[in-house]
């Protein structure tokens, strides 16, 4: 069957005139080829106009005036965050390594006020974070989210993989060499 110029049309995503509308219409009476295609378009189109973000729907502002009304809660959870999490982060991530080149290279004062720096930009990076990933799960469809996050751990894995690859690769040919 001949879908030309009908899948033009539809692909194009440019509205057609009043007769080609009309004919599109009465092609699409009896194609199926050319009704999943214009399905999966629409389909494709809701999806994306839903997950704009530079077009939001209507209730976008109020929602975010809300949200921005929320600061203060927000502050009060980071601070909770803060005295919670801040000590531990700190210990775990300023790892003994760094912690030995500190001390040889800075004055106990100046290691001091760094740690007390990172600590408190983590536990805003934490919030912001949160915050972030509050405001993507309200506005984003899960299926999109869902998707997002099955491609970034893919990827993920990916990596890991091809790290763990070529240390393997060194290991042997490190072996191979002693031989
Ligand atoms: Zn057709």
């Amino acid at each position: 069957m001949e879908h030309q110029p009908f899948e033009n049309w539809i692909l194009s995503g440019e509205s057609p005139t009043a007769s080609q509308l009309a004919e599109l219409a009465s092609h699409l009476v009896f194609c199926q080829h050319c009704q999943f295609t214009q399905e999966a378009i629409l389909g494709v189109e809701n999806l994306l106009s839903s997950a704009t973000i530079e077009s939001p729907s209507p209730g976008f502002t109020n929602r975010f005036r809300y949200l921005a009304a929320n600061r203060k809660e927000e502050a009060k959870r980071l601070q909770s965050y803060f005295f919670l999490g801040g000590i531990l982060a700190a210990t775990v991530l300023v790892s003994s390594g760094y912690f030995t080149i500190l001390m040889l290279t800075q004055s106990p004062a100046n290691l001091i006020s760094n740690l007390m720096t990172n600590a408190i930009s983590l536990a805003f990076e934490i919030d912001e974070l949160l915050v972030a990933l509050k405001t993507w799960a309200r506005y984003v469809p899960w299926p999109v989210s869902l998707t997002l996050g099955a491609v970034i751990s893919n990827l993920v894995i990916l990596i890991s993989s091809a790290w763990l690859l070529s240390v393997w690769k060194v290991f042997t040919r490190g072996v191979k060499v002693h031989e």
